[in-house]
């Protein structure tokens, strides 16, 4: 949206600094000096090249209003000028007030930010070339475009594409250096179509302050508009530009390469697990620290390590160390590989069904093509997990992993209708979780003191080929056994493809069930643990037979939901990211399943929003969703964000937040809670002790910048 200066510039008392020069374009040194690099906002809208050969009705109809100089979008304010016969007409969809939100840009300007929608949802960006429209033709298209933007101080003057600007308190300038194109909008309104540019420090930096800004403008008085935004055009140009995160990642370029990068970055991931995670693998804590003594000592000898790489390893160590949580981990998703061929073996299967699991756990770290894949890979993973016994097995195996990772919890989570016994009979599912529940404890009491807590949720599935009626089943289910054992933790989970019409609200019933029992609790009526309610929304970028992703985030939200699995598209509207942080919800983040096994799930952006949850300080948990049919383990989520250039998150306080919010918000029960709480604490002291107690080793001095690197980062 550009912008132009219309009104009257803001009465100051101020002396306000002007550069004194006019800038004459994008290319002006003081404009590259002082820009920083943003991305857009997906945003889609509608175009149309206008046919001015209409009647003035006809143009009237499209939202037009004739004026002496032309035609006009009614929106004045930001496009003051008449459209031209070369612009391309842009409805934004409806504002506020219900009216259609009209603007208009070049044909060139289009070219260079609109790309087709169905190309876009498919995770391919195809720019709209404005020649190839016809006119009056109307055409879907999604803004997507990384661009720049600086501010100038009060009073500088700017040729810009809309003409000649003196910029006013609450402008900012926004620029296309190779097309030597400036616009001025309000930064109300860049805030809306931009985020920061998640590869770039100082770009979060600068978002951080525009935001504030925009925050203190609304209590400022009038006159006190000019001091605010000369303080933040002051505090704009005093930030550090230089340092840019590990290079090559995210910097302007094709969602191909972007793709590219994310691939090359797991890679990098995968042999930093085979290199470290193998390494540091004990049970215990106490031996884990010493392992990561000794690795961390290899790697700062290690001379042909660059900087750079021994950065990211030596972050690499402190993630594995770091006391986590996993609470978003499907039960048969993430069978270890050695206890899966172990039960396909008991049940006899053939070489080659045991090669096609081989091959389904290679496959999952490679990604999926899409999501009938995925499901066909969680098929053949899943067919070896069918008795009571695979199950003890599957749990068993699920928490001796969780545990060498470091984990302080972990959730099961299955589906409990429809399992068989040896001979084949359906299981009652009353059965079916008591052997579940029977082989948690199991598995815990034989790991000791430094197994995690566990919870059970019940998950129900929404798939086209379920019965629906099985997903209030397992929230009737939820109710049963928090009566009948209130202490411990239970919580109930949807999850399957969205986009089938059982959209959350669908299975209210369950949810009400639920409520009730809480609410019994919460009045003190009945003793006993609340049940967590989680739901998966906004994976996809549609639900409900194409409705938008966000609003299956909305609808989990009503429904009372806890946390939210993956979430990914709230990013896509301001109002679904407020109702969620106002909400309290944390949100289940599965980095790899998003973006390496599914790209399409974040519209292959291949950048993870989690940066935005971030910077809207919205609670985070990181987990793995399928361990096995992702080919991914907690440790490498961690890592995956380090490598791609989320900094943020990898800034180690973040770090300690996701993981101290999962424990946070993980459904185990209150007192295993403030134990877990506790463990973590007096962990996260040892690890940064670690670093710190090798004081009078020059060569450790190494980590101790890596860590103060760590904590700058953002
Ligand atoms: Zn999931």
């Amino acid at each position: 949206m550009t912008t132009k200066d219309i009104e009257k510039p803001i009465p100051s008392n101020h002396e306000v600094e002007s550069v004194g020069v006019k800038i004459e374009g994008a290319k002006d040194q003081v404009i590259r000096e002082r820009k920083l690099s943003m991305m857009s906002r997906p945003n889609e809208i509608k175009a149309m090249i206008p046919n001015f050969d209409l009647s003035d009705d006809e143009l009237i109809v499209l939202g037009l209003e004739k004026e002496d100089d032309g035609w006009h979008v009614p929106n004045r304010q930001y496009f003051p000028n008449p459209i031209s016969k070369d612009s391309v007409l842009i409805n934004y969809g409806r504002k506020e007030d219900g009216t259609i939100d009209l603007g208009f840009c070049s044909q060139d300007e289009f070219a260079k930010i609109y790309a087709h929608t169905d190309q876009y949802k498919q995770g391919k960006i195809t720019y709209i070339n404005p020649v190839e429209i016809k006119k009056g033709e109307i055409i879907d298209a999604t803004k997507c475009a990384t661009g720049e933007f600086t501010l100038m101080p009060e009073g500088t003057q700017i040729k810009t594409n809309e003409g000649d600007v003196t910029v006013r308190p609450g402008q900012i300038l926004i620029i296309n250096e190779n097309k030597n194109s400036v616009f001025a909008s309000d930064i109300s309104e860049m805030l809306k179509r931009y985020v920061a540019d998640p590869m770039n420090p100082a770009s979060k930096k600068a978002f951080e302050l525009l935001r504030s800004f925009e925050e203190q403008k609304k209590t400022a008085k009038p006159e006190e508009l000019a001091e605010l935004f000369n303080k933040l055009v002051s505090e704009y140009n005093g930030i550090e530009r230089k340092s840019k995160v590990y290079k090559s990642y995210f910097a302007e370029t094709d969602i191909e390469t972007l793709r590219d990068d994310f691939k090359h970055a797991a890679e990098v991931v995968k042999e930093l697990d085979r290199e470290i995670s193998t390494r540091i693998n004990s049970m215990d804590f106490g031996s884990r620290v010493e392992e990561a003594r000794v690795v961390l000592r290899e790697i700062i000898a290690d001379t042909k390590n660059t900087p750079e790489q021994e950065n990211i390893k030596i972050s690499y160590v402190l993630a594995r160390l770091l006391p986590k949580t996993n609470n978003h981990q499907h039960l048969k998703g993430s069978v270890p590989m050695e206890t899966l061929l172990e039960r396909a073996r008991i049940h006899k299967f053939s070489e080659e069904q045991i090669a096609a699991i081989k091959n389904a756990y290679t496959n999952g770290e490679d990604g999926f093509e899409n999501l009938d894949a995925f499901n066909k890979a969680y098929e053949t993973i899943g067919s070896a997990i069918r008795t009571p016994e695979d199950y003890q097995a599957a749990v068993k195996g699920v928490i001796e992993e969780a545990t060498r990772a470091g984990q302080l919890t972990t959730e099961i989570r299955c589906s409990v209708i429809g399992q068989r016994d040896d001979s084949g009979n359906t299981l009652d599912p009353h059965v079916a979780t008591e052997n579940i529940l029977e082989a948690m404890e199991k598995s815990r009491a034989d790991i000791g003191e430094e197994a995690p807590k566990v919870g059970f949720t019940f998950l129900g599935y929404r798939g086209r080929d379920w019965k629906p009626e099985e997903v209030i089943e397992h929230a009737k289910l939820a109710v049963e056994f928090a009566q009948k054992y209130p202490d411990k933790k239970f919580s109930f989970d949807i999850a399957g493809p969205e986009d089938t019409g059982y959209n959350p609200a669908h299975f209210k019933e369950g949810f009400d069930l639920i409520k009730e029992y809480n609410n019994k609790i919460k009045s003190g009526e009945i003793k006993g643990e609340l049940i967590g309610v989680t739901i998966h929304a906004g994976e996809t970028p549609t639900y409900n037979e194409g409705k938008r992703g966000n609003e299956s985030i909305e609808e989990a939200l009503e429904m009372g939901a806890n946390r939210i699995g993956h979430g990914v598209q709230a990013v896509s509207n301001l109002e679904t990211l407020d109702h969620l942080k106002k909400s309290g919800a944390t949100v289940e983040i599965c980095g790899v399943c998003n973006i390496s096994s599914i790209p399409l799930n974040t519209r292959g952006m291949a950048i993870h929003p989690v940066q935005e949850f971030i910077n809207q300080e919205i609670p985070i948990t990181i987990c793995t969703d399928n361990d096995a049919i992702c080919g991914t383990n907690i440790t490498k989520e961690y890592a995956q964000f380090l490598l791609t250039g989320h900094s943020e998150l990898m800034n180690w306080n973040n770090v300690k937040e996701a993981a101290k919010n999962g424990i946070k918000s993980s459904f185990i029960s209150d007192r295993d809670k403030e134990q877990a709480l506790k463990v973590f604490n007096e962990r996260i002291r040892i690890i940064e002790r670690l670093v710190t107690e090798e004081r009078d080793n020059v060569e450790i001095e190494k980590i101790r910048e890596a860590l103060k690197n760590m904590k700058e980062a953002a």
